[in-house]
């Protein structure tokens, strides 16, 4: 369990005074201009050799991304978009960030900007995120009058730039190119990669994209040094990560917590356990809606880190943990999140707008048991034919989840299906399969 003293958001719960001189005395801010001062190159390393891996949900390494930019400023100037349009169903943990910590937050995009020679940052906050952009924005206001950013910028000699752009609350928005897309006044859909936005982002010029959670905790990094970080979690998975738990525990929380924590401790120790018990729990969504569930014999052991899940065939993604108890319609569940990637499907690309409803129609009828055995082969494969063959992830995120109940809960399908046609005195077509 991670101690209080190694906690980054020691306010995520807002018990405390957000603004200026409360977040101060809590260490934000602190020696700002010594770190800048040690160099560009040093923080990159730094942040390298922390182990910090994006915590948008990919998991790429953050100074790797970050050492893509080009080295010299040429004729384009380079930006820092951060990506705080969080809008993965189950997160929420970077708003929590922005009203409460928020000066942790704008520091890091300081510390970031800098060691990327960006002398502008954009933050793409979430259209629905109101008072989160109201404390963000005032507490910018209070860094430009302290001088904290703006002209020489907590006296570091380096002049910056911080804006908020407030989205319109669009889910695709969250996706790097249709935000850089939707800042730059168009229509929010994701370009073709290549080019990267390292390469040509922001008004074509080199980009680097972040989520807030990735920037919030350089600063802290850099204070505390690489090692501290990297300390906790496995090999790989380093860090600590804000964790949002909700659904069937009987605390749902967001709770800071040391990488490859077991999700049964996370669950038990922050969330006061499952409703109902441990034996009561169904299945875990342990990544927000994007990633397959995971059944109960699974979760009694796996590690909430990016290696663990994955070999689970999951992943951390955003590390929103949804959980269900045995009472969850499970397939009508993940029918109704395919209902919302059908809606926030942009329609670029056609396996992504034509099969995110196709796959929603018959997960409907599914969850009736009006369906067959031969239809679940059948939305497998194409569920295997969207993703993958898309511009953006939407399509992956689409399919994955369809593609964890199949996996896990084939048998509870069937047996709806066999149901069906009992009750309407049709023979049941695992019937004639098994004939
Ligand atoms: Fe748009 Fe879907 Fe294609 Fe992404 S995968 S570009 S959301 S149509």
């Amino acid at each position: 369990m991670l101690e209080d003293k190694d906690r980054i958001f020691t306010n995520l719960y807002g018990l405390h005074d957000w603004r200026l001189e409360a977040a101060k005395k809590r260490g934000a801010w602190n020696g700002t201009a010594d770190l800048m001062a040690l160099g560009q190159d040093w923080i990159i390393q730094q942040v390298k050799d922390s182990g910090l891996r994006g915590r948008g949900g990919a998991g790429f390494p953050t100074g790797l991304k970050w050492s893509f930019m080009p080295k010299e400023v040429g004729e384009r100037p380079h930006y820092l978009v951060v990506n705080a349009d969080e809008s993965e169903p189950g997160t929420c943990k970077d708003r929590e960030m922005m009203r409460h910590d928020p000066h942790l937050f704008i520091e890091g995009c300081l510390i970031a900007s800098f060691a990327m020679k960006a002398h502008a940052c954009y933050i793409y906050i979430r259209g629905e995120y109101v008072d989160e952009r109201n404390n963000l924005q005032a507490a910018i206001d209070e860094a430009y009058a302290a001088g904290l950013v703006g002209k020489n910028a907590a006296g570091s000699g380096w002049d910056f730039d911080v804006y908020v752009h407030h989205g319109a609350g669009a889910y695709i928005c969250g996706e790097e190119t249709a935000l850089l897309e939707s800042l730059e006044g168009k229509k929010g859909q994701p370009r073709l990669k290549p080019p990267f936005p390292a390469g040509a982002g922001l008004y074509g010029c080199p980009t680097t994209v972040n989520n807030v959670e990735s920037i919030a905790v350089v600063p802290t990094i850099l204070r505390r040094g690489a090692d501290w970080f990297r300390k906790f979690g496995r090999e790989n998975n380093h860090g600590t990560k804000v964790y949002c738990i909700s659904g069937h525990v009987n605390r749902p929380c967001n709770v800071e917590e040391a990488m490859s924590i077991p999700l049964k401790t996370l669950i038990n120790e922050h969330c006061g356990g499952v409703t109902g018990g441990w034996d009561n729990l169904k299945a875990v969504i342990p990544g927000g809606s994007s990633v397959p569930c995971l059944p109960q014999d699974i979760c009694d052991d796996v590690l909430m880190d990016f290696d663990a899940l994955k070999e689970h065939k999951s992943g951390l993604g955003t590390a929103a943990v949804i959980v269900m108890d045995k009472s969850t319609d499970i397939v009508r569940a993940i029918s109704r999140i395919s209902y919302f990637y059908k809606h926030e499907s942009c329609g670029q690309c056609t396996p992504c707008r034509e099969g995110t409803g196709w796959m929603w129609r018959v997960l409907e009828r599914m969850a009736e048991g009006n369906s067959s055995t031969e239809e679940i082969d059948k939305l497998l494969e194409v569920s295997t034919q969207i993703e993958g063959h898309t511009i953006c992830a939407l399509g992956d995120a689409a399919a994955w989840p369809v593609q964890g109940l199949i996996r896990h809960f084939r048998g509870e399908i069937e047996e709806r299906i066999n149901n069906y046609r009992a009750d309407r005195g049709h023979v049941s077509m695992a019937g004639v399969a098994a004939e």
